[in-house]
């Protein structure tokens, strides 16, 4: 039995493995995918402290993964099922098996939120994208829309115009999420044409995107934009779909308390996944350490 299993292998389950094992935790990470989370996939940490130059997100993630590897926190890459968190005993049941633990943190961060679109799924890789950091690369001096009005959203249109021709940013409201630096960054790239009030209401194309059709949300009034590649940046769904428990809000985000206890003996949650008003990498590693402490804590008095 572990005596800490953390859930996920982001900025928050990395910090929470680091505090967790040199506390002399018998602790372990599980992570589906690779070390890192959404961070592997973000082009530049501009804001996080401590780098005198942005750092990319890959090269984070890579950092992140030397550390756990140079500490000796063991990682498993599984996806977990489900969880049976109510009992002294904690169980964790991934696709291949089931283990215990003493203590857990859920750290599994929040994935991306598609358009829900009918044709959406059979254009993903075909024109459709989440990541234009992943696949910005393949839109060089070609034309591209993204929906969104979020930090992320704008944060991609001005990396995306650097590589494409022109980049359409359509937003579903007038005015834009985004910190006010990145929309006066975004707004003075030449190559950005911003389309307010709407939202992409059908993508068009073969066998791949052709043109998407453009619904003003006022008006009603449809448009026809002829692009190569649709990106897509509407925020995220937090990755709790494995359980079910009260300690949930009705969008799936984790309550705590401040010691990141969810309200059940041993179990704590850190980083993007829980309720939260700022979701970063500053405020994730914060919380996977505040989150180690509150559990190192528990394990030793019990
Ligand atoms: P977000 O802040 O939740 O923004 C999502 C955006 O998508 C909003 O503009 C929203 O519109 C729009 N949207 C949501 N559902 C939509 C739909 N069905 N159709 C059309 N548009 C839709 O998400 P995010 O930008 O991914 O950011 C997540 C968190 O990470 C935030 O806390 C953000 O500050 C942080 N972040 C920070 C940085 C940075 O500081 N450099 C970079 C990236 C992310 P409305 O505005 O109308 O709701």
């Amino acid at each position: 039995m572990y005596d800490i299993i953390i859930m996920g292998g982001g900025p928050a389950g990395v910090a929470a493995g680091i505090y967790a094992k040199r506390a002399g935790m018998n602790a372990v990470i599980f992570e589906k995918m690779f070390i890192g989370g959404q961070i592997a996939i973000t082009s530049e940490l501009e804001n996080y402290p401590g780098f005198g130059d942005p750092v990319t997100g890959a090269d984070f993630a890579l950092a992140l993964f030397t550390q756990c590897n140079n500490i000796g926190v063991p990682i498993i890459n599984e996806e977990i099922t489900s969880v049976n968190l109510q009992d002294d005993i904690k169980k964790v049941t991934t696709e291949k098996g089931e283990y215990e633990a003493k203590a857990v943190i859920i750290a599994t961060g929040a994935s991306v939120r598609k358009l829900g679109l009918p044709e959406e799924d059979r254009y993903v890789g075909r024109g459709v994208s989440y990541c234009a950091t992943c696949d910005g690369s393949f839109y060089k001096d070609k034309v591209v829309a993204l929906q969104g009005g979020g930090n992320t959203a704008v944060t991609e249109a001005i990396y995306l115009s650097s590589i494409a021709k022109k980049v359409y940013v359509i937003h579903r409201r007038d005015t834009f999420r985004a910190s006010s630096v990145l929309i006066d960054k975004m707004n003075s790239k030449e190559n950005i044409e911003i389309i307010i009030n709407s939202s992409v209401a059908k993508i068009i194309g073969d066998d791949k995107v052709r043109a998407v059709d453009i619904k003003n949300n006022i008006t009603e009034e449809i448009n026809q934009l002829d692009i190569d590649g649709l990106f897509v940046a509407i925020g995220r769904i937090p990755d709790t779909r494995f359980m079910d428990y009260e300690f949930m809000d009705e969008r799936g985000y984790i309550k705590t308390d401040s010691d990141l206890n969810v309200g059940i003996k041993g179990v704590y949650a850190a980083g993007d996944v829980v309720v939260k008003k700022l979701r970063q990498v500053v405020t994730a590693v914060a919380d996977g350490a505040v989150a180690a402490t509150s559990a190192i804590e528990y394990v030793e008095q019990h």
